[in-house]
């Protein structure tokens, strides 16, 4: 995965300089054109902050020349009305500039936000178009921080250095023009003045940028381990493993990290700023001693004024220049982070619909594998020649040691991923050629992971089938033997799940995502057994919810229970990757291969209770054996 922080993006160095790399801000032409592709929408718009940029950046600079005027014209030449008009003429052009600043920085901050709109709205679609390898490939902090600070800081390139960069060489060009007009000798040595900024800034520029890079990479590993350490299964991870110093250390070491970084990237401005303004104060002596010499001694064609206006339009000159040097860290700043977006843009988007893909005039949840090889990363081959045939109306179990390769297969068949070799066919077709919502409709997977967003019972079941009626949710979550549970809720079906609401246990999980399923009502239904252990009540209430199902539709049970096993018309025996044995329990149990090591093993405890249990020797006895 070509992604930027690359696998397990957020460990050490090698992830910082490849980023650097990635993001090493080359501003080709079709690099600009491209961000300006964003701004195209928007060009009426645009021309009117262009128009309001140039009227406030000339109306802000004629106090500067008026001031001339007003000395010489008024004060100088004793004349009252000309003084007061020229100080309300100063006085009305400051308060118009500043009007039209208003004016464009609502329109800026309309299209800034009319733009990241777009963008975010765009990069949500793209990410959701992505594989699941991308997600699990890539950190969940990296994937944030790109829809989040990244697009914000789009937002802040539109609002500020643009317009910055416009009205600040608007006003240096209209300054430049003046001072020309007023004593070219004066505008020159001024304006030589002018380079002795470019080599402080220049270093300064470069150091704040690679300091920014890296403190947003501080940021993205911080973004990680909250991610990562505050979510529910994560914090359970770190009480059970007693972890919360280690972590907390961790997450210390990447904090102050990020502090550093930010003091020396704030400092690093600092130093430069103090250079230039002294400079800046260099500049208007140095006028008003060469505007003297050349009123003096050369008897120069200046007034007291001219010289007053070159110096205040120098003085108005050192802000621009100031911020257009500054604007080029931002800009570079600004181009790498349109790289970082456009990188995520450019993913190719890899399981997407067929230019001909089609509909199937059936839906009987028939599937075969051919010849199927897959492999998550080129390293290791995961899948290996597998083949089988479900049969409209059949069902079949999957059973291996874990991490055999079993949920893997299941992936291949709604194109979580594609294969590398062979083909997995649905109705017949291959799945690559199928539409894939479509596909996506007729499997319906209840999980070993059961995933319930943070909403009601109610949400979480119309997730599935957005128009059900009251009745329609009441059936599923019978049927799905978990009604009960529900009915006693003060709130019924208005009982919030998660974090903030109603505390299920992953046998209830479950039994609700069985009801969610349901709903969905899907040609072909893949059960994921839990590994994990549930009380012989919760197995039992979810194996009445699941029989019924198995044997009223087509369906793949990934088994870990002799119960679940005996259910199926076939079963499938993988190990690494491959089907070792197949066919039926009895003939299975005796062949003396994987599958009687397993039974051994797994199954035949389980049975032993269950017969126990059956003879009531398990009657009052609290069942509190995680192994069971
Ligand atoms: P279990 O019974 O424990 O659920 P399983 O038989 O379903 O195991 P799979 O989940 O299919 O096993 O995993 C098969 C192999 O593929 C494992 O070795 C696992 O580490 C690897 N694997 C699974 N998902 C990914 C992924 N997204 N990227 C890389 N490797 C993966």
């Amino acid at each position: 995965m070509p992604g930027p922080g690359g696998p397990g993006g957020r460990f050490g160095r090698s992830y910082l300089t490849e980023e650097e790399k990635a993001s090493a801000p080359k501003v080709t032409p079709e690099l600009l054109k491209r961000v300006f592709s964003y701004l195209k929408p928007y060009w009426k718009q645009m021309l009117l902050v262009i128009c309001a940029i140039f009227v406030s950046s000339v109306f802000s600079l004629m106090p500067s020349v008026l001031t001339g005027r007003i000395i010489d014209e008024g004060l100088i030449g004793r004349n009252m009305s000309a003084l007061v008009r020229l100080i309300i003429l100063s006085l009305a052009v400051t308060l118009g500039a500043n009007l039209i600043g208003v004016l464009e920085s609502y329109l800026n901050t309309w299209i800034a936000q009319h733009i990241t709109f777009d963008m975010r709205n765009a990069m949500f679609r793209h990410l959701q178009k992505m594989s699941q390898s991308f997600f699990t490939a890539n950190n969940q902090g990296d994937i944030i921080t790109r829809m989040t600070s990244d697009i914000d800081g789009v937002q802040s390139i539109i609002t500020n250095t643009l317009s910055s960069i416009l009205s600040n060489a608007i006003t240096l060009l209209v300054a430049v023009v003046v001072m020309y007009r007023e004593n070219w000798i004066l505008a020159t040595v001024g304006i030589l003045i002018i380079p002795l900024f470019v080599i402080p800034t220049r270093r300064a520029g470069k150091t704040r940028w690679s300091l920014t890079r890296e403190a947003q990479a501080a940021n993205d590993e911080i973004n990680g381990i909250l991610n990562e350490t505050l979510s529910v299964s994560g914090q359970l991870l770190v009480k059970l493993f007693g972890k919360e110093e280690k972590e907390y250390e961790k997450y210390k070491a990447a904090n102050e990290k990020m502090i550093n970084l930010n003091i020396r990237e704030g400092m690093a401005g600092r130093w430069f700023r103090v250079v230039i303004s002294t400079f800046s104060s260099i500049g208007p002596m140095l006028l008003y001693l060469v505007g003297g010499i050349l009123m003096m001694r050369y008897d120069a064609d200046l007034t007291v004024g001219d010289i007053t206006v070159l110096v205040a339009l120098l003085g108005r000159m050192y802000g621009p220049v100031n911020q257009l040097l500054n604007i080029q860290v931002d800009w570079i700043r600004s181009m790498a982070m349109f790289t970082r977006i456009f990188e995520y843009y450019d993913m190719p988007i890899e399981i997407q619909n067929a230019p001909d893909a089609v509909i199937p005039e059936r839906a009987t949840g028939e599937v075969t594998f051919e010849h199927v090889a897959f492999s998550y990363n080129k390293e290791r081959q995961i899948l290996k020649d597998v083949n089988f045939e479900l049969k409209s109306g059949h069902s079949v179990a999957i059973v291996g040691p874990s991490g055999s390769g079993k949920s893997t297969m299941i992936n291949l068949i709604p194109r979580l991923y594609d294969v590398d070799e062979g083909r997995v066919t649905f109705e017949g077709i291959d799945v690559r050629k199928i539409d894939l919502t479509w596909l996506r409709k007729q499997v319906g997977i209840v999980s070993q992971e059961t995933y319930l967003f943070n909403g009601t019972i109610r949400e979480n079941l119309l997730y599935a089938k957005e128009d059900a009626t009251e009745e329609e949710l009441i059936d599923a979550l019978k049927k799905a033997n978990i009604y009960d549970l529900i009915e006693k809720q003060e709130e019924g079906l208005d009982a919030r799940v998660g974090n903030r609401g109603l505390k299920l246990s992953g046998g209830e999980k479950q039994r609700i995502s069985i009801a969610r399923v349901l709903l969905k009502d899907p040609a072909l239904l893949v059960f994921d057994e839990a590994t994990s252990a549930l009380d012989s009540i919760s197995e039992n209430k979810i194996q009445e919810a699941i029989d019924p199902l198995i044997a009223s539709r087509t369906s793949i049970l990934i088994a870990h229970r002799l119960s679940t096993i005996l259910a199926a018309d076939e079963i499938l025996v993988i190990k690494d990757g491959e089907i070792v044995e197949r066919g039926q329990h009895e003939k299975l149990v005796d062949a003396g291969g994987v599958y009687t090591e397993l039974y051994r093993t797994q199954f035949a405890k389980a049975l032993e209770n269950e017969r126990e249990r059956a003879e009531g020797l398990w009657d009052g006895v609290v069942l509190d054996d995680p192994d069971y």
